[in-house]
């Protein structure tokens, strides 16, 4: 439906990674996760791959040069044509100008932005309340979401962990720096392609939301 590339923006716990992957599969298009993929590095054991694990666990950014360049080597190396979503990525505005820069060279028109917002309370009742399986990567929410098997994963059985990085001091710390980048961010996308959506909502009505925007933009791109 979309050849776009499909932008989220939203704090830590404002549902980027439980939509993405939801609009990935509706669309049959890849979704691209830079925390994931930050995170498949950081548990390589060379010098590189510690440096990335304390900034990681501090819950601060990873340089921009570092993200930009291997977004960069993704999307060259396999532009899926239907399209790529990508979830945390751009973060700020030197990012942005980054992946406008990328698109332009890939003769891609600017991306579809949807930008989950949520409310402070939410935020952090669903970040410390967020378990996940370090197996398979299964995600669940002990009040929203729990695994029907308690403390262990659905799928493997594998005990379920919480992220280092959302230890109650870490989160504050996270969505600081995800209010300091912001209103930049929106700021720039707001002259495109760009949605807000109230990410408070139950993920199902997020997910149709999300849906009909794309849907939408698609018609729109077509027409
Ligand atoms: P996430 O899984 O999106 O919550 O990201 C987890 C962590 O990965 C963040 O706290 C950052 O340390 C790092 N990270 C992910 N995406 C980016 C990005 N675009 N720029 C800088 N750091 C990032």
């Amino acid at each position: 439906m979309s050849e776009r590339v499909i932008v989220f923006i939203g704090a830590p716990g404002s549902g980027k990674g439980t939509q993405s992957s939801r609009l990935a599969k509706q669309l049959g298009i890849p979704a691209l996760s830079t925390g994931e993929m930050l995170r498949a590095e950081a548990r390589r054991e060379t010098p590189a791959g510690r440096k990335l694990r304390d900034i990681l666990a501090a819950g601060s950014l990873v340089d921009d040069s570092v993200v930009c360049d291997a977004v960069n080597a993704r999307l060259r190396r396999d532009m899926p044509a239907r399209g790529i979503i990508l979830d945390g990525f751009p973060r700020n505005l030197p990012q942005a100008e980054c992946l406008d820069g990328i698109l332009a060279a890939m003769g891609k028109p600017g991306p579809l932005v949807l930008h989950l917002q949520a409310s402070r309370q939410c935020l952090m009742e669903r970040l410390t309340s967020r378990r996940h399986c370090e197996i398979c990567g299964a995600v669940y929410n002990l009040a929203l979401r729990p695994s029907r098997l308690g403390w262990n994963c659905e799928n493997d059985g594998a005990l379920l962990a919480q992220r280092e990085d959302d230890a109650e001091a870490v989160i504050s710390h996270r969505l600081n720096e995800f209010d300091r980048a912001c209103a930049p961010l929106v700021s720039f996308y707001r002259r495109g392609d760009y949605h807000l959506i109230d990410g408070d909502q139950d993920a199902e009505v997020v997910s149709g939301t999300l849906f009909a925007i794309v849907a939408m933009s698609a018609a729109r791109a077509a027409a």
